[in-house]
């Protein structure tokens, strides 16, 4: 992508919608603000990064170990985290119109148009309103300068549990995976052989009651996170150098199984003021999304705090015995946090390339939705019809594969690009080398393959297409 690009964002909406890849959630009830529906296309790559990231980070390492915990888990969990009392955002509301907005956001937006930067994390309520008034920044929607004073809201979704009004309790929405990690730890090291160090990472739907602007899926109600809590002793592991362990994986990870160009990540270190009281250390790996540098991958070295707060909330002893030496103690852990779904949005914006009149994805073959696509040169021809769907019918047994005979061969073309399919197969009539004169005899039972990035075609033999794919796609 050319991240100067106008109006890129859009474009990649627009696409989404037009190829099957994001959907406004709800569309036909008039929508419902930050959400969405993930089509085929978007379905298929979502799973692919999750597929990625579960084979880099758990399945390839022996130290990790995979959990999928539950959305609802006991009230106690989030008064023990700190979420009930303090996972809140400030907000502000336009008296005249009534749009709600983050104050943050609000303030940081104003400067930025202003060509200035101010960054408000860990501002008191107090603080932002005076900010506001002293700035006197209106409302973007409205253009009122008539603000509610400024107020925290918790983010939690709320449900409740039991199907009579007397006997329901109150339950939330996890708001994140990673405390079902802790509330898990005592029966990890009861039931499996792992040793410190070890991390546990699981992947699964997080709800945020979030009222800001969503830019696209940046920012949503309901989310796939990813995250990794990485356990270990704190006097046999220098936790800096762990820590550095992992800002390389997670960037790794990031240009090279992602494919993300280095100079579109950086590395931002959270002040006193916005980092936990309880973490030594957080840094955001953000990337320049097209309305700046934005958090993608949070890591946090969270101290023993957790355990020591479920082990107080619980009453249960939640401490690690060192098998060698028999001392009792709470590990400390590093905490590698991430969306998919904005991992999602990155992968599509790095991916988008316009060149000449041809758009296309240059997904990471990996990643692609459709490895390859089958086409029949022309629909109304039976023969090259049957051919070219057994074809499709072998492949579909090894990888994720799209069929389209509409059309003309240029419109596939510009289908299968658009959706980022890296190889088209066209099955034609020198593929059925008829002894017409017109076919090629040496093209007999082999098909072009059409690469999406260069254009250039070349003839491989049918039973050859699936190790030709397998190497191209997963070398
Ligand atoms: P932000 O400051 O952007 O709200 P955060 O610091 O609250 O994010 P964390 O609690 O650290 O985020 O969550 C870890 C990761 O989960 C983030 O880095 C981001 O990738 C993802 N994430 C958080 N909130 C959302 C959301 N509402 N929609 C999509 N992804 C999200």
């Amino acid at each position: 992508m050319d991240i100067n690009q106008d109006n890129v964002m859009e474009k990649i909406v627009a696409l989404s919608k037009r190829r099957g890849f994001v959907f406004p959630g709800s569309e036909i009830y008039g929508g419902l603000a930050n959400s969405y529906e993930y089509g085929p296309a978007g379905a298929e790559l979502k799973r692919n990064i999750q597929e990625e990231w579960w084979r880099v980070f758990i399945r390839e390492r022996s130290d990790m170990v995979g959990l999928d915990s539950s959305i609802i888990l006991h009230p106690k969990v989030w008064e023990a985290s700190g979420h009930v009392s303090g996972f809140s955002d400030a907000m502000v509301e336009c008296k005249k119109c009534h749009t709600r907005t983050r104050a943050d956001h609000l303030i940081e937006n104003d400067m930025e148009a202003k060509g200035e930067s101010m960054s408000v994390e860990g501002k008191k309520e107090a603080e932002l309103d005076a900010i506001i008034a002293e700035h006197k920044i209106a409302c973007p929607v409205c253009g009122a300068f008539n603000w509610t004073p400024v107020r925290k809201f918790n983010l939690l979704f709320e449900t409740h549990v039991g199907i009579v009004p007397e006997a329901q309790s109150k339950v939330y929405l996890r708001g994140e995976t990673a405390q079902g990690i802790f509330v898990a730890f005592k029966n990890i090291i009861d039931s499996t052989r792992v040793r410190l160090p070890f991390g546990v990472g699981q992947m699964g739907k997080s709800f945020r009651n979030e009222i800001t602007k969503g830019n696209f899926i940046f920012r949503t109600l309901e989310f796939e996170q990813a995250e990794i809590e990485y356990f270990f002793d704190p006097e046999a592991t220098d936790w800096k150098e762990l820590f550095e362990g992992w800002k390389a994986a997670m960037h790794g990870f990031a240009t090279r199984n992602l494919g993300i160009e280095a100079s579109h990540l950086r590395w931002r270190e959270h002040g006193d003021e916005e980092r936990s009281f309880y973490s030594k250390r957080t840094e955001d790996l953000e990337y320049l999304f097209p309305f700046g540098f934005k958090e993608l991958w949070g890591l946090a070295y969270r101290t023993d705090y957790d355990l020591n707060q479920h082990a107080k909330f619980s009453g249960v002893d939640l401490s690690y015995t060192a098998p060698a030496t028999g001392r009792k103690f709470m590990p400390h852990v590093i905490e590698p946090a991430v969306g998919i779904n904005r991992l999602m949005a990155m992968v599509m914006l790095e991916a988008y390339r316009e060149e000449g009149d041809r758009t296309y994805l240059k997904l990471p073959p990996r990643l692609a939705p459709y490895k390859a696509a089958i086409f029949p040169l022309l629909a109304n021809k039976p023969q090259l019809l049957e051919l070219a769907l057994k074809v499709h019918d072998d492949l579909q047994k090894h990888f994720p594969v799209a069929w389209d005979d509409r059309g003309n061969i240029g419109k596939r073309y510009y289908a299968q690009d658009e959706i980022g399919t890296p190889f088209c197969i066209t099955v034609d009539f020198d593929t059925l080398g008829e002894a017409d004169g017109k076919s090629n005899p040496d093209h007999k039972g082999t098909v072009t393959v059409r690469d999406r990035d260069t254009g250039t075609q070349e003839r491989i033999a049918i039973e050859n297409l699936a190790s030709f794919l397998h190497g191209k796609i997963y070398r």
